[in-house]
């Protein structure tokens, strides 16, 4: 079980969306009282825990009990490296900490200070001090455009950060009942999900709360509410939380806690139930540039049990995914289909589709198809560096222990014409012999 003290309520900053403005500070006895309880993760919480009286001494008795802490912390304090240093020495278990915005001008709109230096130094110094962080950022109207931004921020200069974590700002504190500070979930929802495809792309730690689902797609496994719910964990947090009457009609209601109830008192109806059924018509953009996030929430559906369906879906590029692909009807087929093996249980490709992206995507499925591990192995070879003269490529052949086969460079050009008519490489002739490169 976890509990949540409060240990002060003054803070060094102003936030805009402060959730403990006006709340009652723990008197010393309660304090002392959380620490003795039969609880395992303590969390002491502000205004700005580092500015609590006898801090240090509530630290060192937890510490005593074996509990778990964390401290909640918006980090300035921590840029005087003598201070971090104190910090992290007290065994803290968890630093969380509030970093609002990589901008420094939105930090200073958030916070209604100048402390971003600060703040970004301390976080530095706590994680140079091998203190375990977790970068807290609330989502909420003057930042939720920077989210890509933020997180190509946090890769560069928090690298040694154990988890992100993106927590749409609730309606409590200063922010209850506040639509200039609240902002509705579909508009964020495009600049998240960027930012968490970044995230999954650079193996960024990163998890979401109080965002329903239907706003997550591809990522619903993310969700922190999530999470509790197929770990069987604490469900105390269900509280604030509500279904409306359209969640009725989502097929993944079972998995989602619904919306926070401040939210919906102030935006009323706002979600957008989950279909599992998808239908290839309603991919307009490029399938390839869309098909990993799309095989990712198949992946989650199969996981989790949850019954999906994919109409007309082409098999060459969600062929793992056959046994979930119906047939409803013939679209086009390009010359190259006749050569599939899946040529009459695959719809094809939808004519708008094929008018509008063409059909290079969509590869036959034979044994041409399926590449050997010397293929791979130049494959692989390309994609570290393009544009390889055969016999750079024969060199680089050690570094990828894929298959360890070739003997010369007479065995890599073979290898790579047969890429060539699997119409994965092209090649061109210069000075220096055959230059090889991915077909993009
Ligand atoms: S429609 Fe309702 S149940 Fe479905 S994901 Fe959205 S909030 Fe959750
Ligand atoms: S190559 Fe053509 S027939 Fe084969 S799976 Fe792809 S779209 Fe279907």
């Amino acid at each position: 079980m976890t509990i949540i003290t409060p240990l002060t309520n003054i803070c060094n900053q102003h936030c805009i969306y402060c959730s403990s403005h006006n709340r009652k500070e723990n008197s010393r006895e309660e304090i002392i009282k959380s620490i003795i309880a039969e609880d395992n993760h303590l969390i002491f919480s502000g205004g700005e825990t580092t500015l609590a009286k006898n801090l240090f001494k509530y630290l060192s008795k937890a510490k005593k009990k074996d509990l778990f802490i964390e401290l909640q912390t918006n980090g300035v304090t921590s840029s005087y490296f003598s201070f971090a240093k104190k910090l992290v020495s007290s065994k803290i278990d968890l630093f969380n900490v509030s970093f609002p915005s990589f901008n420094s001008e939105t930090y200073q709109k958030i916070t209604k200070t100048f402390y971003y230096d600060k703040c970004v130094k301390g976080i530095k110094n706590i994680i140079g001090l091998k203190g375990n962080v977790r970068i807290t950022n609330v989502i909420n109207n003057l930042n939720y455009k920077e989210l890509p931004d933020l997180v190509r921020f946090v890769k560069k200069e928090f690298s040694g950060l154990n988890l992100l974590e993106l927590n749409f700002v609730k309606g409590v504190g200063l922010a209850k009942n506040n639509k200039e500070v609240i902002p509705k979930h579909k508009e964020i929802s495009k600049y998240l999900v960027e930012a968490l495809r970044f995230c999954l792309n650079q193996e960024i730690n990163v998890i979401v709360d109080h965002i329903p689902l239907c706003y997550l797609k591809g990522f619903e496994d993310l969700s922190v509410d999530f999470q509790k719910i197929v770990n069987n964990k604490d469900k105390t947090f269900l509280d604030e939380k509500i279904k409306i009457k359209k969640c009725k009609d989502c097929d993944i209601k079972n998995f989602c806690t619904g919306i926070r109830k401040d939210y919906y008192e102030l935006y009323k109806e706002e979600v957008n139930p989950v279909s599992t059924i998808f239908n290839i018509d309603d991919i307009s953009e490029n399938i390839s540039k869309e098909k990993d996030l799309l095989k990712k929430r198949f992946d989650f559906f199969i996981k989790y049990d949850i019954p999906f369906q994919l109409i007309n879906y082409p098999l060459c590029i969600f062929r793992s995914y056959k046994k979930y692909v119906k047939k409803t009807k013939d679209f086009k087929k390009p010359n190259s289909c006749n050569e599939c093996r899946y040529l009459k249980e695959c719809a094809g490709i939808p004519k708008k589709y094929f008018e509008k992206n063409g059909s290079s995507e969509f590869i036959a499925i034979n044994e041409k198809a399926f590449l050997t591990n010397r293929e791979k192995c130049i494959l692989s070879i390309l994609n570290y560096k393009n544009d390889l003269t055969t016999k750079e490529i024969f060199s680089l052949t050690s570094k990828f222990n894929i298959c360890a086969d070739c003997s010369s460079s007479d065995n890599s050009i073979i290898v790579a014409r047969k890429l060539e008519k699997k119409n994965k490489l092209s090649k061109k002739l210069t000075k220096k012999g055959y230059v090889w490169s991915l077909k993009k």
